[in-house]
Formats: C-alpha cells, structure tokens, sequence
C-alpha cells in the first residue's frame, strides 16, 4: 500500500495530524468513535513492527518512510489536470508488487472528501439533481424568501430538511445509535444535535482542564487552563469577562485540536473552537438560555455553513483562513441571533458582518501546525460573533451588503489569493517568524 500526499496535505501535513489520521484510517478507525488515548499507542506499533492491520484485520508491511510520502513540491496529484490542493494517491499492490487498485482522493475542507471521479462530476454537473428536501435553497437570497413563504424560521426551515434526509437515511439503514432507534426522524435530529453540542462540551472541559506543553516541536504552552482559572478567581467582577470567556472557551477547544484529541469539525477543525465557545456563551451568559434555543444556534449556524460549502469554499488550502474561522464566525453570528430569538433578516445581517470583516483572511501557521495563529484566531473570531450578532440586532434600517455577495466576495478572494497563503506554511507568519 502506498499513500502519496500532494499540495497543501504534502506541505502542512504532518502539523495537522494527516499523516496520524490516514494510519488510523487504513487500521478502520473513525473520527467519531476513535478512542483518542490509544492512537499514540497503535501509530507506535505501526512503526516499531512495520506492520498494519488493514481494516484492523490483514496484516501488511508498512514502512511510513516508504508507504506514506509527502510531495512538498508537487502541487497536484495529476499536474496536467489542477484540480484541488488537497489530493492524495492511495495505491494497493499483490505481494509480488503489481498494482491491483488506484483511486485520486480529495479533501476538499470541513472533512468531507471526493473522488477523482466524484470531484470532477461534481465541477462539470449540468443536470441538477432532485431535491431530496422539501426546502431545497442555493442561495441565502433563496432561503430567506423561502421561510418567508412557509412562515418558517431559518433552523426551521433546516430541521424540516434534515428530517427528511435523516428519514431517506433511516430507510437505507438503521439508526446509528440503539437509543435512537424507537425516536421520529425529527427527534433524532434534534438528539443528533445534542450529542454534537455534549461532544463540544467534554471537548471544553478537558480543554479548560488540561495543562501542558502542545505536541509538535514549537513549545507552546496550552493557556486555555490558566486563563479559566484567572477568570474564575481573579476578575469576575470585570463586566467584559464574558468576552473574556467566549476567547478562553474557543482556545480550550482548539488547545485540545492542536493535541490531537477529539473535536467537532464545525466546519474544520482549525476552527472547530468558534461554534462551541458562541453557544456556550449563550448558555452561561444569556438569561433564559434553554436547549430549544441552542437546537436553534446549530440549525441556523448549519444553514449559514451549507451557504458557504455549497457557494464558495470551506478548505483553507482553496480559500485561506477566511473560509475557515472567517465561516465559522458568520455560522456562530448568525445562529447566535437566532438563538437570542432575531428575525431572519438580522441573521443573514449577522453572517454577512461576520464575513465582510474577515474578507483576505490568510492560512499561514507557524511550521504547518494549527496552533499559532490557530488557536487565538478562533478566540478572536468568537468575539467577533458576538460583536457582529448585537450589530444586526440593534440595526433597524437594513444593510447594503447582502450575505451571498459576501460569500461571492469571499470566494472569489480565495482564488485570487496566491497559494503560498493558503495552508502551505510558505508565507505570511509562517515565514517571518523563526520557529523555537
Ligand atoms: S490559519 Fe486558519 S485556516 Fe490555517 S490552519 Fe490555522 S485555523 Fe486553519
């Protein structure tokens, strides 16, 4: 088996954790029930044995120096075809050497991947498909005319939706977990949702709770510990320290991220600190925080996000930072007006202020690591949130800008951005500042 990583995997690869996850991967582990404590344990037996169990059944050799290489210099996997730059060549090969399978992978952001084949049909698509949902929405224009219409909420208006593909899933498969199984596809959503939310949670507190050195070689100290504890003792009385929490609540998460722990992909994991530390602000800070409103955080967040994924782009290798904390403020700024009970407009308002002031936002970590600016960024993009939220709401004239020519904008800055900004590590921070 030979895997080959090209572009912006090749070049920030090993400081996001690829190279980790594609070893669990082939052993049959998933992100969602990988017990993360083990992980250092099995990639360790991968290398001292030179042996990987396929799928956690066949044994194979495997070298990693040999079997997983890393083009830093080679941008595409197919040169005479760019297509996107996160691509990777999985081969398998007979023990007598022939190659027996072949299959281009990309991943193009928020943990979704594609197919050579699915990737290009999905760039070439004429013939629209079916919608599988009974509010089908291309734009944010499309989906505020279309709550109009069905006097629905914008995390309505998506709870309808999810039903309906959470029931078209039920009948080509059980339900996942046995404590759903005798619940309505609704409430399975809405019990999917939850258990998202408690996995942010726990994801918090070993955060908030966990001291320690970040791995990887730039000696970062996790902070996220010291300044709860500070916060705690030390400055309650100050009237921002709310602020204060939403900054410590982002980094706990994207503390635990950089160590390789387990987070919610919302929508990567770059950014994955901006939606749990909004919602719990709301929680802890708003009064009469409820579940019903943090049901309408993630619906209303999840719609912004759909807009993004399926208008422009969520990969920081295609888009620069912008399409990752910058998505997951306008996601976390528009859910936080519909959890505070705003109308439909203020939360397109809400998303759309997110995003303009995070236009041009650059990828650049430090020696390929998602940790500095990683980690105070999705601090900074929480605040944000707030700050964009409470402009919408206190707004009663509407505004100039709408959310999909911000989405356009955003897009079309990525594109233009050179590559050099965009999750290689060959730029920007990356290359001004000496790694220690
Ligand atoms: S700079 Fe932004 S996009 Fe790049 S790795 Fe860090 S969080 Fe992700």
């Amino acid at each position: 088996m030979t895997i080959d990583l090209y572009g912006s995997l090749a070049l920030t690869g090993r400081g996001h954790g690829t190279d980790r996850a594609i070893l669990m991967g082939l052993m049959g582990e998933a992100p969602d029930t990988i017990d993360p404590t083990v992980m250092d344990a099995e990639l360790a037996a991968i290398r001292s044995t030179g042996t990987l169990y396929l799928l956690d059944r066949e044994p194979i050799p495997f070298t990693e120096a040999e079997h997983l290489r890393f083009h830093r210099e080679q941008m595409y996997p197919t040169p005479e075809r760019p297509t996107h730059p996160n691509g990777m060549r999985f081969a398998a090969f007979l023990a007598d050497g022939s190659r027996i399978a072949e299959e281009v992978i990309y991943s193009v952001g928020g943990g979704f991947i594609l197919s050579e084949k699915e990737f290009e049909q999905q760039q070439n698509a004429t013939v629209e498909a079916a919608p599988r949902v009974p509010y089908p929405f291309k734009s944010a224009a499309e989906l505020l005319s279309i709550a109009q219409e069905h006097h629905l909420t914008i995390g309505d208006l998506l709870l309808a939706n999810e039903t309906a593909l959470m029931a078209e899933t039920s009948i080509r498969r059980p339900p996942l977990h046995e404590k759903t199984s005798h619940m309505s596809p609704q409430e399975q959503v809405k019990a999917g949702i939850l258990e998202i939310w408690k996995t942010m949670q726990d994801c918090t507190v070993r955060g908030l709770n966990t001291e320690g050195v970040l791995p990887g070689g730039l000696n970062v100290r996790r902070r996220a510990p010291r300044l709860a504890r500070r916060l705690e003792h030390e400055v309650a009385a100050d009237p921002l320290a709310p602020m204060d929490w939403v900054t410590v609540y982002a980094m706990a998460v994207n503390e635990e991220n950089a160590a390789g722990t387990r987070v919610v992909t919302a929508p990567t994991n770059g950014a994955a600190g901006v939606i749990p530390a909004i919602a719990h602000y709301y929680i802890r800070f708003i009064a009469g925080a409820n579940q019903e409103g943090i049901l309408r955080y993630f619906l209303t967040a999840a719609a912004i996000g759909i807009l993004y994924k399926e208008n422009a782009s969520i990969s920081g290798a295609e888009v620069g930072c912008q399409g990752e904390v910058g998505v997951a403020c306008s996601m976390a700024a528009g859910g936080l007006v519909a959890a505070l009970g705003g109308t439909n407009e203020q939360v397109e308002h809400a998303a759309e202020i997110a995003m303009e002031h995070n236009l041009g936002m650059t990828c650049d970590p430090i020696g390929g690591l998602v940790q500095i600016p990683c980690i105070e960024r999705n601090g900074m993009g929480a605040v944000k949130a707030i700050n964009a939220a409470r402009m919408s709401m206190h707004e009663t004239e509407g505004h100039k800008l709408s959310l999909d020519q911000v989405i356009a904008t955003m897009y079309q800055t990525g594109l233009d951005m050179q590559s050099r900004y965009k999750e290689t590590s060959l730029a920007g921070l990356a290359l001004n500042i000496i790694e220690c």
